[in-house]
């Protein structure tokens, strides 16, 4: 496949609130490996563009909202492979059916298909997929959030960035995806951490466990959801205006925000142990910031 990971790299921070506990915390910079398909993205999409160009589809499809990541990170990809894309769009009659996201999908060639709340939510329907592949020129159709054992696959790969002295890996958590692969990868001596990012996150603990091995090994915590998923407050856009005066690192709203305030939150609390070396994965995902660019000075 044409797209590869031009850069990543660990960027510690230092403050004096995590020298006084020894601890290590550093952010494993997925954002950067690709300025469009960014973070877990690339990884996940890695092995479906994969099967799909084994397999001779010449045409993918997949679902969003009017901000997903997922989404754009899908037309980049698949128009750096050259494949057709639809993207089947959460729409609604009456509302603003655009966003700088699905403008940036247009504009790398993906076939936006708008459709009712009632019928995105059949998105894992097989009936309502059969329907989809057959109007969409056979498509491979890629879950939401990029959401299968591809995915998981691909995001084993991520294990591999991970330094061997870290003792707990932390991140975001939307389908689990990501968690569920490098969880899959690591070395069973490293703890995880995952931070659901909507609320009630607590019900991912058995779909994940689907998958991996109940080890003692990882852990949620979901209080740190700011009232739902896309939800923010002015605290969280404050602690993300904050971070990056100190720190120079962008979140996003979204995900890695929430998994960075909530990190070390934790710490604070003494949640996690003295002498730790944590790695937070910066999944990326800094696209949907346009939706509040008004509100961070980044
Ligand atoms: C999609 C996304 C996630 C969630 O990944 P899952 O594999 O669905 O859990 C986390 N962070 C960012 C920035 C994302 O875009």
């Amino acid at each position: 496949m044409a797209i590869d990971p031009q850069t990543t790299r660990v960027d510690y921070i230092k403050e004096t609130s995590l020298q006084a506990r020894h601890i290590r915390l550093g952010l494993l910079r997925l954002d950067l490996v690709h300025p469009v398909i960014s973070g877990n993205k690339w990884f996940k999409l890695q092995e479906n563009i994969r099967f799909a160009i084994d397999h001779q589809y010449t045409s993918v499809l997949t679902f969003g909202g009017a901000w997903s990541n997922h989404l754009v990170a899908t037309a980049a990809a698949c128009a750096q492979a050259g494949l057709a894309v639809t993207g089947v769009v959460r729409g609604f009659h009456g509302e603003v059916r655009s966003s700088d996201t699905l403008e940036q999908c247009a504009a790398l060639g993906m076939h936006l298909h708008f459709v009712s709340r009632e019928d995105y939510n059949r998105k894992e329907d097989p009936a309502y997929l059969a329907t989809l592949r057959t109007q969409f020129n056979d498509s491979f159709i890629i879950p939401e959030g990029g959401n299968n054992e591809l995915g998981i696959l691909g995001a084993r790969a991520i294990a591999a960035y991970i330094p061997e002295e870290t003792t707990l890996v932390a991140t975001a958590i939307g389908t689990g995806t990501t968690f569920c692969g490098i969880r899959q990868a690591l070395t069973q001596h490293i703890n995880m951490l995952g931070l659901p990012v909507m609320k009630g996150g607590d019900y991912l603990r058995t779909e994940l466990a689907a998958h991996i091995p109940e080890h003692n090994n990882w852990q949620l915590n979901s209080n740190y959801h700011w009232g739902g998923f896309a939800r923010h407050k002015p605290e969280l856009l404050s602690f993300m205006n904050d971070f990056y005066d100190r720190h120079h690192i962008p979140l996003d709203f979204v995900y890695t925000a929430k998994m960075m305030q909530g990190v070390l939150d934790m710490i604070e609390k003494k949640e996690l142990p003295e002498d730790s070396h944590i790695i937070c994965i910066h999944t990326g995902g800094l696209q949907g910031n346009s939706s509040i660019k008004n509100k961070l000075h980044f």
